[in-house]
């Protein structure tokens, strides 16, 4: 699949490739030739093409892929999501219909087609990547059959061989009742709707929902619910494929040409967001200072009020806490000097001696003050996004790091959001059944808009902040900035005043 890219590759380690290397190295087989704008991935990809290729291909798909999950964070439906990535999907993965005439659609159809495989390949590893992987490549699926071209759509689900069987003109007329009946008086006419017979296993939500007529263990499926079926089939072969490249993954880590690509692939994909624009967080006119953190901390989502709190009770917290901490400080704007002054007191029962040879430095290079080039070139590390806080390094005993949404215990979490001050029962209650369907940030969310209820209103009310300025929050600085604006300000923040959370490319 994969040219061999001289400049890339010595000629002792070429002439050292074993059996297996050699597979990559004698492109054997040809381009394919893609019939269909739509694509079930079924058939990996076996021509050649360059490291470069390989590389741009699937960075392109990953902006793609990590654009829909932002959106899915931001509880946007299908369509907000299929309006927002159009120019997205026309810039970094464009695919024309047949019938467009366009001279790019056999290239545009196998970058789509690799782009897939090689990310495949990344996110395969673990158990939450897959998921992820499955679901945010489920969704680009709908939105391209949603758009696609209806007569190329129904070529291309005729081309699946889903052995899915048409109920004859005669056998609808039979059953026209217990039809219209399962969709709920509709079609009007049972001529208006074409329907198909599948097994019923194979449409289990249509059944539970009772959507379907069942007879003799098929389902007879509407024509307009085939959009679900297609999706269904396509989630639940892609899961399976996933399955099944996992196994097969040990073997590439011998390939040292992929591996190291495939593995920054994979870490983008679980930091989606992760690169945050301090520069733009300046808040004029703030008081961003050390002695100033605990008046600051009004406005901190729950998971750095729990840090501040562990903080000023314990004085200390543990590495992980301390490193989300201060990266989120760094984030609102407190300057490396102030950084260490504000650790310095807070680790009240140490000596000088003891903070220097232990803490500074690590304050230091987080900031990019001290450790390698690159570190120090890219200012240090950026602020922890929500997804990150989520899904990576859970806390363990003692530790006070993490997102209580998601780390704590009902109880305790409840305990410590009417410490904050949130006591409204309906309140915390929205927050338990969030929490309990694992939408952590919409809890963050939903706390965030009560105790900021009336200052949103104002803002409203007054047309200073668009809706768009107040969208779902997926940041902890970008939770900060918008309370403190709202709190100190209530006025519209500019351009240079938004939070700025992008995507790391
Ligand atoms: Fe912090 Fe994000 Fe959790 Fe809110 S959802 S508490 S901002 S990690």
């Amino acid at each position: 699949m994969i040219r061999q890219d001289l400049n890339r590759i010595d000629s002792k380690r070429r002439t050292g490739l074993d059996h297996r290397k050699k597979q990559f190295a004698t492109p054997t087989y040809q381009n394919l030739d893609y019939q269909h704008r739509l694509n079930f991935y079924v058939t990996p990809p076996t021509a050649d093409i360059t490291l470069e290729q390989f590389e741009q291909w699937a960075i392109d798909r990953l902006r793609v892929l990590a654009e829909i999950e932002a959106c899915s964070f931001r509880n946007k439906t299908i369509a907000e999501t299929a309006a927002h990535m159009k120019p997205l999907l026309d810039k970094y993965l464009p695919l024309g219909s047949s019938t467009s005439g366009s001279t790019t659609l056999q290239a545009e159809r196998q970058k789509d087609h690799y782009s897939h495989f090689i990310l495949r390949l990344a996110f395969a590893s673990t158990e939450d990547l897959r998921r992820r992987f499955s679901r945010v490549e489920s969704t680009l699926f709908r939105i391209r059959f949603q758009a696609d071209n209806l007569k190329e759509r129904q070529q291309f689900v005729e081309g699946l061989n889903l052995d899915w069987e048409t109920v004859s003109d005669d056998e609808r007329r039979e059953y026209s009742e217990e039809l219209r009946a399962a969709g709920g008086g509709y079609p009007l006419r049972i001529e208006e709707e074409n329907y198909f017979k599948v097994d019923w296993e194979r449409v289990p939500e249509l059944v539970e929902n009772r959507r379907v007529f069942l007879k003799a263990g098929k389902a007879y499926v509407p024509g307009r619910e085939q959009l679900s079926m297609v999706v269904a089939e396509f989630t639940s072969r892609l899961d399976k494929a996933l399955e099944m490249t996992s196994r097969a993954l040990p073997r590439l880590d011998e390939d040292d040409r992929l591996t190291p690509i495939l593995t920054h692939l994979s870490q983008n994909f679980t930091t989606p967001d992760a690169h945050y624009s301090s520069s733009a967080t300046s808040l004029p006119g703030a008081d961003i200072s050390a002695r100033n953190v605990d008046t600051l901390s009004s406005s901190f989502p729950l998971c750095m009020q729990n840090l501040h709190r562990s903080l000023r009770r314990d004085a200390h917290l543990k590495h992980f806490g301390r490193l989300q901490y201060t990266l989120f400080l760094k984030g609102i704007g407190l300057n490396l000097e102030e950084c260490l002054i504000f650790w310095r007191s807070s680790f009240s029962k140490i000596t000088d001696d003891v903070f220097n040879k232990e803490y500074r430095y690590n304050v230091r290079h987080t900031y990019g003050d001290v450790g390698g080039d690159s570190n120090r070139r890219g200012g240090g590390y950026s602020p922890f996004s929500c997804q990150k806080i989520l899904t990576e390094h859970p806390p363990g005993p003692g530790e006070a790091h993490g997102c209580p949404y998601r780390h704590f215990s009902v109880d305790n979490l409840t305990s410590l959001l009417q410490a904050v001050g949130v006591k409204d029962n309906e309140v915390l209650r929205g927050v338990k059944e969030d929490k309990e369907k694992m939408k952590y940030h919409l809890a963050c969310n939903r706390v965030f808009d009560y105790v900021h209820k009336q200052e949103i209103k104002k803002v409203k009310d007054d047309g200073t902040w668009t809706a768009n300025q107040l969208e779902t929050l997926v940041h902890p600085n970008e939770y900060f900035k918008r309370s403190y604006l709202l709190k100190n300000m209530g006025k519209n923040p500019t351009e240079e005043e938004k939070p700025d959370v992008q995507m790391e490319g």
